[in-house]
């Protein structure tokens, strides 16, 4: 007897696989199949997690700590996150209820936009978007409204943006400064300008995710939306997590801090999801808090040279315009409009040409890509030269 396809729900079928996920797989898989291929698709350090974190996970596993731990998170890195928050960003959370620890800051953000969005709901999200946002608003019904941010305003939203994007249904806006894929980064006053905004609509809160927050170029220092006022920090879920500043993308370590009754229904549905996250691993962030932003700061260097590699590179070309990027460790790409390929997309057609970059369509930002500095400088410039030629003439 034939097996019949077992149906998804209605909201899972709606919702697509995470679209730089499948292309970074797509890449692996040419490659494993003997493909030149150059990938410039992932989205993780290729820096090593620093020795003395694993040393602290082995040393934790040697002790026994290897059990279940509370759904929020150990005490102690509760106490470190709490402890980071007040050093770098002089922001005070009770770690007792103010404070999540995750499996990644992407349950973090899932446990935040399900556990308080009903269907219709809305959440604004400002393009280009990390892929995810409005995947999760999706998948408990609400509707993601997606606003568009402009190179010309350096992909920041304008208060007139925000302003006009919000209705009687709006529950969230998510900011995430710097920017996945763009490399922006918000100023305080442009934070500011968001927040006067913000204060004439009481019953909406902020959730930005702050995951690239030391991953910051020309010595610009990311500010954390939370710390712009007493108000907005009342009404602001700061998410961040260890992926990137310390190289442990493999751990799944996020964590949320915020208003304690957005952390009590986070923590309730964590309670039923996934519990509290590898006990090892938690002793393992703590190690990694201990070393403050030391770590980040010596990856960002490195990911500044390569990141002015590309530009410099990629200025020779004269049918690509990419942007500046002032964090995260990516560099988002234009092709002039009448250079578009006929391609179904601008990532398929790279692809044809050997390299393979991530659409910005899935950012919500058709007609440019983005390419991740994450990789060696040969491979960086083996990338841009395929590039170029793919837009040749
Ligand atoms: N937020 C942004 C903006 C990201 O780019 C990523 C990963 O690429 C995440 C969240 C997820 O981080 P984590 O590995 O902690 O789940």
């Amino acid at each position: 007897m034939v097996m019949q396809e077992f149906p998804q729900s209605r909201l899972v079928a709606a919702v697509p696989s995470s679209p730089s996920l499948a292309t970074a797989q797509r890449a692996r898989d040419i490659q494993a199949a003997g493909g030149d291929l150059v990938s410039l698709t992932i989205g993780e350090p290729d820096f090593p997690t620093p020795p003395e974190v694993v040393e602290a996970a082995l040393a934790a596993a040697r002790r026994g700590e290897t059990r279940y731990t509370p759904v929020t998170g150990t005490t102690a890195l509760r106490a470190a996150i709490a402890a980071k928050f007040a050093q770098e960003n002089g922001l005070h959370y009770d770690p007792a209820s103010q404070i999540l620890v995750s499996t990644g800051a992407k349950q973090a953000i899932y446990n935040a936009l399900t556990a308080t969005l009903d269907p219709c709901d809305e959440v604004i999200v400002f393009a280009p978007y990390w892929v995810s946002y409005p995947s999760i608003a999706q998948l408990v019904g609400a509707r993601p409204v997606v606003i568009a941010t402009r190179p010309e305003h350096g992909f920041v939203p304008r208060p007139e943006d925000l302003a006009a994007a919000i209705t009687s249904r709006t529950r969230w806006v998510v900011l995430n400064y710097p920017n996945n894929p763009s490399g922006a980064v918000a100023s305080l006053e442009q934070y500011a300008a968001l927040a006067e905004v913000l204060a004439r609509h009481p019953g909406i809160r902020v959730l930005s995710d702050e995951i690239y927050e030391h991953i910051c170029y020309d010595g610009i220092v990311a500010p954390s939306f939370a710390s712009v006022s007493p108000q907005m920090r009342e009404r602001t879920l700061v998410i961040n997590g260890l992926s990137k500043a310390y190289a442990m993308t493999g751990w799944r370590l996020g964590y949320a801090a915020g208003p304690r009754d957005i952390i009590a229904a986070m923590s309730k549905l964590q309670s039923h999801m996934t519990g509290g996250t590898s006990a090892v691993g938690q002793a393992a962030a703590v190690a990694a808090l201990a070393m403050g932003s030391s770590y980040a700061a010596r990856q960002a260097a490195a990911y500044e040279q390569r990141r002015d590699l590309v530009l410099t590179r990629l200025a020779a070309s004269g049918a690509l315009r990419a942007v500046k990027p002032n964090g995260a460790f990516y560099v988002f790409v234009q092709v002039l409009p009448h250079r578009l390929p006929d391609a179904a997309s601008v990532a398929d057609y790279l692809l044809d040409h050997g390299v393979a970059v991530i659409d910005g369509a899935a950012f919500g930002y058709p007609g440019w890509f983005r390419i991740s500095v994450t990789v060696g400088q040969e491979a960086l410039e083996a990338g841009c030269e395929r590039i170029l030629k793919a837009f040749e003439g």
